[in-house]
């Protein structure tokens, strides 16, 4: 007989596609996001409201998964729908299930850990950026520009096929055993209010939740889904021919559509207002850095004219301030102020590197064109604008146009998890740069 699929998973793979078109990176920028929190306590300069607009998809996830459990991961995580996909069509054209022995699937689940803990392992020995070119998510999130990524992300395409082959034969292969985020939220999660209740006492033989389940948990054994590694698929919910497994909350039942339908809320709520006051913080830290680089730039026409008063002239001075202006870097910055007395006349027309106006410039991000405005002033990158952008992540939007003007450079740190992003809107501001050069 022909299996029918439930309304409650038509509505989550519904979900499960739109975050696929809307949000396909956002796991990799979650991932991203907590190595970056990691590598700032390592560094010792971590300041939550300064990192705010680099966390938004962390700090909408993490209460999400707290609240609800590992949601995120059954409805949200484009690469978990991927792992479900490849799954579905393999079932459906292969006919039977591919059973993995319970010993070994709980000792593979381990696996994730030892990733997780690796992972933390060579940041904190190496840095941050070892990984770049080898995540499988990377190569995920570039597989519509396959030919020009294959080049720079070998070892992630290479990885990603592994994965692909092994979602073939194992549902949520990828989720099971090997993802570090997964890793983290099963211990998060351990604390979800919203939980799953299965009282054994009517389930007699009956296996069917636990054959279902889509992270290969053993229900059958349990009066409630403690285990972190439940994805909210609610699979076990729908395919119980007694209606015993139920979601409920401190004690009290909650209907599956309801309970999801606020879960989407809740993230939706968490993400756009993130989003938003994450503008905020960025455009108020854009104001802060305009008045101080206005200041600089008073400091260094006050001592200018003071040094046309004392005419005093010193060669080797001059030299260091050349050479200090390459590139208008945040050094040169401060260096070019500082030397600006013994230079002989005023650095914005001798020793200027650009011309003031305001100056257009293309770059290639994620998977599109990106286009800047950069206004130059007295030699110094007052502001960039990212005019247009084909990208649903606003961090480096909000990010890095105010480091380029913070560090007067187009070479600053990408957005973790928003590498292509980041580094468009940067090559878009050299281009722009190399169109107002002297
Ligand atoms: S385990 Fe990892 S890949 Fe799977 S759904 Fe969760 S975050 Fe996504
Ligand atoms: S316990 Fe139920 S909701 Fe959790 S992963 Fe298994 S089938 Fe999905």
């Amino acid at each position: 007989m022909r299996k029918k699929i439930s309304e409650i998973q038509i509505f989550r793979h519904i979900i499960q596609i739109v975050f696929f078109i809307l949000l396909p990176g956002l796991f990799a920028l979650a991932f991203g996001q907590v190595k970056l929190i990691y590598t700032m306590i390592l560094k010792g300069d971590f300041n939550f409201i300064q990192a705010f607009p680099r966390l938004i998809a962390t700090v909408a996830i993490i209460p999400i998964t707290i609240f609800f459990g590992r949601f995120f991961c059954g409805w949200f995580c484009a690469f978990g729908s991927f792992n479900d996909f490849v799954y579905m069509i393999s079932s459906k054209v292969f006919k039977t299930k591919f059973k993995v022995d319970r010993e070994l699937d709980s000792i593979l689940k381990l696996l994730k850990y030892f990733i997780l803990v690796f992972i933390v392992f060579v940041i904190w020995t190496k840095g941050n950026t070892l990984f770049d070119n080898s995540s499988p998510w990377d190569a995920f999130a570039l597989i519509t520009n396959f030919p020009k990524a294959i080049t720079s992300y070998f070892i992630g395409f290479v990885l990603l096929a592994f994965i692909t082959v092994g979602a073939i034969y194992i549902e949520r292969f990828f989720c099971r055993y090997l993802c570090p985020l997964g890793a983290m939220f099963v211990i998060i999660s351990k604390f979800r209010k919203i939980k799953i209740d299965k009282p054994t006492e009517k389930c007699g033989k009956c296996r069917v939740c636990t054959n279902n389940c889509a992270m290969g948990i053993n229900l059958y054994k349990m009066e409630q889904v403690s285990s972190g590694e439940c994805i909210n698929c609610l699979k076990c919910v729908d395919v119980c021919p007694r209606s015993n497994p139920k979601i409920s909350y401190m004690g009290e039942n909650l209907n599956p559509a309801f309970a999801s339908s606020i879960a989407i809320v809740a993230f939706a709520t968490l993400y756009g207002g993130s989003t938003v006051l994450g503008s905020i913080i960025s455009a108020n830290t854009k104001v802060s850095t305009s008045v101080a680089s206005n200041d600089i730039t008073k400091q260094g026409d006050n001592i200018n004219s003071n040094s046309d008063k004392t005419s005093q002239n010193n060669d080797d001075t001059q030299t260091k301030t050349t050479q200090n202006s390459d590139d208008a870097g945040a050094n040169s910055n401060s260096n070019s102020t500082k030397t600006a007395p013994k230079t002989k006349a005023p650095s914005s027309t001798t020793n200027s590197k650009y011309k003031d106006g305001t100056y257009a410039g293309t770059g290639y991000g994620y998977m599109s064109d990106i286009n800047v405005s950069v206004i130059i002033k007295n030699d110094k990158i007052t502001n960039v604008k990212v005019d247009s952008i084909n990208d649903s992540y606003k961090e480096p939007v909000n990010v890095i146009p105010q480091e380029i003007v913070q560090t007067q450079s187009s070479n600053v740190d990408v957005v973790s998890g928003a590498t292509h992003t980041s580094n468009g809107i940067m090559s878009a501001t050299s281009d722009a740069l190399s169109k107002a050069k002297n």
